[in-house]
């Protein structure tokens, strides 16, 4: 027999082309493999390692032939095995990596590089190119998390983003673990990497579809006792006020009855966008299911913001709503109850607003009622403020009642706050701060304002024309006069009307309010001060009191606000708080006022300390308009040596309008 007959396809052509390469080198063989046949005519796998001997004559060819059927089977196998594991890996976006840290070697398998978005030629395969693809907000954890699984020989295993060459991002979670050498140095990381990101947004969904209701997209009753409990520890914490308000709306079954639940529901998101727009960032909103609302608002000042909101959710409510091409009127009833007036017990606050909500509705619903009678007699009385105030300035209800400034060296009064007082028909005299801040609002503190300045100033004048010149006024000025544009023309047309000299004119301005746009502060600031008159910084001290913006404005007298004033006698630390700010305002070059002054101990400290003027109680209380032409008429006699001071004894707080009179004839 001869070779051939065990090579059914060999030639003497093809068996040349072999060998040929061993023909030039001695020691060379060739290995292939190919098929043999047996005898009885079957095929079957074989390598062939040939080797040529030149030394023997003729030369020899030496083959070694072995059958490597079973070696084909198991590569076969294990093809398959491997072509099952990348389908695995492609079916799960789970692939796996393998990182020798001595050479930082990286090889990744063929899911890693679809993870990535990536092909073996775009990469470089080391770890500081994978690093690359991370996303930047994620880099420094992955980092940390490589180091402490190599460090502190810990389970590697994150979750982070990372961003495709084509921009997208994907989330993955990778798992790795370390191997270390004989030493204990880390050698080789073998990990794999998890495409989660559609997983994640599946249970992103699962969560929304078990805390959020699915129609108006709000958060669902689930909710509520979290977002309650946490703005109550907030409260707590700043001491504020959290409200809870129950919103119903008004026969809304009829419209599900009549128009149909489309429509109905149509009706609940318009509701639900309007109810969103009436609150402020932080306060929160739930949908209870059907037509029922929480609304939780929290870090509440004063209630008079409560009563303010529900009055707002009402007018958000007069507008029809635009459904279906049909316009719908709907109202709410809503129930109020405050933490931690009403209750502190999460379940008792909700049941309390459920329990004003129904009697909202039996007012005759399109209303809110608070829990406790005593709030809604408060509420009433705001609303009824709010209504009375935009006529009361027609009806000239408003007055101004002037508190002295006395001079600390001569003793004369030099000037007064002109402090605005409402003249209310049914409720008697109201104090500003409970309608300024309504004014402010409501936004009618503007013709407010003009009305107290211009009035100020006739007044002033009125008085340097009957004996008493040079007197000068100081007028309180709000955040939203500022704001106008030609808030300078106003003061200045004022001054005009009435003829009064610029420099007798003192605006008083609080810090937060300069604060607020410093910007334009300093602007308009410098406007007034071109116009000649006076500003002067109230209640110094209770606002941000930024040093470094005090030289920054042009401020003549500082005011030092009462509440420190107070402490002057009750601690050391507030006499020397006091002491500070009559130094440092004098190095700027601005006069203080000491405000509240109530008693002598307070009026001999502040004059030994150098303080310019004082305002209080103790030389007298604001007073109507001929009550301190009186009192000025006194004080100049009192001067004159006229009459002899007697010192009223204890200040005489509570004491208004007529009453002042006494007080003041009693320093006389
Ligand atoms: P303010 O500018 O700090 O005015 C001083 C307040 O302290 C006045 O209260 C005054 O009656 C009170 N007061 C004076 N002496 C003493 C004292 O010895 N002890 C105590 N405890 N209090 C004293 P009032 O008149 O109730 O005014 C309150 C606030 O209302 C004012 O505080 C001011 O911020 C604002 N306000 C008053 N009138 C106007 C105004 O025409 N426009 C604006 N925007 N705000 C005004
Ligand atoms: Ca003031
Ligand atoms: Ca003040």
């Amino acid at each position: 027999m001869t070779p051939l007959d065990i090579k059914p396809d060999f030639t003497r052509e093809k068996f040349d082309s072999l060998i040929a390469p061993l023909w030039r080198d001695d020691t060379g063989r060739v290995v292939f493999e190919t098929v043999h046949q047996c005898k009885d005519g079957s095929l079957y796998p074989v390598e062939v390692q040939l080797h040529l001997s030149r030394a023997e004559s003729p030369p020899v060819f030496v083959a070694i032939i072995q059958d490597i059927t079973e070696r084909m089977q198991t590569m076969e196998t294990l093809r398959e095995s491997e072509a099952s594991l990348a389908r695995a890996q492609r079916i799960a976006h789970l692939g796996n990596w393998d990182w020798n840290i001595v050479t930082n070697e990286l090889h990744w398998s063929d899911e890693i590089y679809r993870i990535f978005g990536l092909t073996p030629q775009q990469f470089d395969a080391t770890y500081e190119a994978f690093l690359s693809f991370v996303h930047p907000d994620n880099r420094q954890s992955v980092i940390d998390a490589v180091n402490k699984a190599m460090h502190e020989k810990e389970p590697y295993s994150i979750d982070h983003r990372i961003v495709r060459p084509d921009g997208t991002e994907r989330i993955v979670h990778e798992q790795a673990e370390v191997t270390f050498d004989e030493n204990g140095k880390p050698i080789r990381m073998i990990g794999t990497v998890q495409d989660v990101t559609e997983h994640r947004q599946v249970q992103e969904r699962l969560h929304n579809l078990a805390f959020y209701d699915s129609l108006t997209g709000l958060p669902n009753r689930q909710q509520i006792n979290d977002s309650l409990s946490r703005a109550m520890l907030e409260a707590e914490s700043r001491d504020r006020l959290v409200a809870v308000m129950f919103l119903d709306l008004d026969r809304f079954k009829n419209i599900n009855d009549t128009l149909g639940h489309d429509v109905g529901d149509a009706l609940l998101k318009e509701v639900a966008v309007r109810l969103k727009a009436s609150l402020r960032p932080g306060d929160s909103i739930s949908r209870l299911g059907g037509d029922e609302f929480i609304l939780i608002l929290g870090n509440i000042a004063h209630i008079n913001d409560v009563t303010r909101v529900a009055q707002k959710i009402l007018d958000q409510f007069i507008p029809p709503f635009r459904i279906a091409g049909r316009d719908l009127f709907a109202s709410p009833s809503i129930g109020i109850t405050l933490y931690p007036f009403d209750d502190n017990n999460t379940e008792n606050l909700l049941k309390n607003a459920d329990t004003a909500m129904y009697h909202a509705k039996s007012l005759g619903r399109n209303n809110f009622q608070f829990y406790t009678a005593e709030l809604n007699a408060r509420a009433a009385r705001q609303l009824e403020l709010e209504t009375g105030m935009r006529r009361a300035l027609e009806r000239e209800e408003f007055v101004l009642h002037y508190q002295p400034l006395v001079n600390m060296q001569s003793g004369l009064i030099v000037g007064m706050e002109a402090l605005l007082r409402w003249q209310h028909p049914e409720c008697g005299l109201i104090p500003p701060m409970e309608f300024i801040p309504l004014a402010e609002e409501t936004g009618l503190i503007v013709p407010i304002g003009e009305w107290v300045l211009r009035t100020a100033c006739a007044q002033v004048k009125v008085w340097h024309a009957t004996g008493f010149p040079a007197l000068h006024v100081a007028v309180n000025l709000s955040s939203k006069q500022l704001q106008q544009k030609d808030f300078a023309e106003v003061v200045k047309r004022a001054l005009g009307e009435t003829g009064l000299e610029p420099r007798n004119l003192d605006l008083e301005l609080t810090e937060s309010l300069l604060m607020q746009d410093m910007e334009s502060a300093v602007a308009i600031l410098k406007e007034l001060k071109d116009l000649g008159v006076m500003i002067s910084l109230d209640d110094f001290g209770t606002g941000y009191s930024s040093l470094s913006y005090l030289k920054r404005f042009p401020i003549d007298f500082l005011k030092i606000d009462r509440s420190f004033v107070k402490d002057i006698a009750h601690d050391r630390y507030g006499a020397g708080i006091v002491r500070a700010i009559i130094v440092m305002a004098h190095t700027l070059g601005m006069k203080v006022i000491g405000e509240g002054v109530e008693t002598s101990e307070q009026l001999g400290y502040l004059r030994n300390q150098g303080c310019d003027i004082i305002q209080g109680y103790f030389c007298s209380e604001p007073l109507a308009t001929e009550t301190f032409t009186d009192l000025l008429k006194d004080w100049q006699a009192i001067r004159m040596g006229k009459c002899s001071i007697k010192k009223a004894s204890g200040a005489p707080h509570k004491k208004k309008g007529k009453s002042t009179r006494r007080s003041s004839k009693k320093k006389g």
